[in-house]
């Protein structure tokens, strides 16, 4: 069953080279799968774990341009993941070691239009991330932006898990309420361009996590990041409205940065 369904791999195929980022279940290594250049997480879990495997089959049938590709899994020590390779890592260190003078503003409004674009994906497939952020956007060798880390652990994400959420991406009935929604992930969408627009600086600079939590409660937002176009603030604010419905779908926010992008 698990063969016909293309996604289990084989071992034997697979060439394992040298490591190329830290995920939380271990290291991330580059590496090539019968001929393509592929990124491998080895998961040392117990894989028996049904939910784990049922939730790596929604991920292979999950499949957009603007998605890490996950080509399938080997049952090898633990569970391997063979996704396909973005070359250039995420977005965060990306804007950061290139900064204000290596990446023009056209860069970044195609960086956000890409990942507003996969998130419309997500949201017609009634999928909520709640975990999007810059560090889980990565670039493909064309500069692609793509959205990791769906799918996973999400949905195993215990419901009284507090202390894993990240809180400054979080929205508030979602930290107030365990009220994840396609709308409280476009709060986080807001706090994304932000990051993009600040190149790749963390997000409610300088304010522990209590005093965001209980500022943006109070209604406090964060400013325009230095030089950010008036129409990308207005489109952080209306993703950081206090009635989620008031919230813009993605659908809406990818043709508003569509249209920006035309105009540009
Ligand atoms: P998990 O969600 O499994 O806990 P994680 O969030 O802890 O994982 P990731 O963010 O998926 O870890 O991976 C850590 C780092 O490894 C990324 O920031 C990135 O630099 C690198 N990386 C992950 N996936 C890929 C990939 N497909 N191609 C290239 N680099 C990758």
């Amino acid at each position: 069953e698990l063969s016909r369904a293309g996604w289990l791999l084989s071992f034997q195929s697979l060439k394992i080279g040298k490591k190329i980022g830290q995920g939380e279940f271990g290291d991330v290594l580059e590496g090539e799968y019968m001929g393509h250049p592929v990124a491998i997480k080895n998961i040392k879990c117990d894989v028996t774990a049904q939910n784990f495997l049922a939730e790596t089959t929604t991920m292979t049938k999950l499949q957009h341009k603007n998605l890490v590709n996950l080509m399938g899994v080997i049952l090898h020590n633990g569970l391997y993941l063979v996704m396909e390779l973005m070359s250039k890592g995420n977005l965060v260190n990306y804007l950061r070691s290139r900064g204000r003078s290596m990446v023009s503003p056209q860069q970044l409004l195609r960086f956000s239009l890409d990942v507003a674009q996969g998130m419309e994906y997500l949201e017609e497939k009634r999928l909520v991330h709640r975990d999007l952020a810059a560090r889980n956007i990565l670039l493909s060798e064309k500069e692609e932006a793509k959205i990791s880390d769906f799918g996973m652990s999400k949905t195993t994400l215990q419901p009284d898990d507090l202390t894993r959420l990240p809180i400054k991406w979080t929205a508030p009935e979602a930290l107030k309420h365990n009220k994840f929604s396609s709308r409280s992930d476009v709060w986080s969408f807001g706090v994304l361009l932000w990051e993009v627009y600040a190149y790749g600086r963390s997000p409610y600079p300088k304010m522990s996590v209590k005093d965001v939590v209980e500022g943006v409660q109070h209604g406090y937002r964060m400013e325009a990041p230095e030089n950010c176009p008036p129409a990308v603030y207005n489109l952080m604010r209306s993703c950081w409205m206090d009635d989620p419905g008031k919230r813009p779908t993605f659908k809406k926010l990818r043709e508003k940065l569509e249209n920006m992008m035309k105009g540009e």
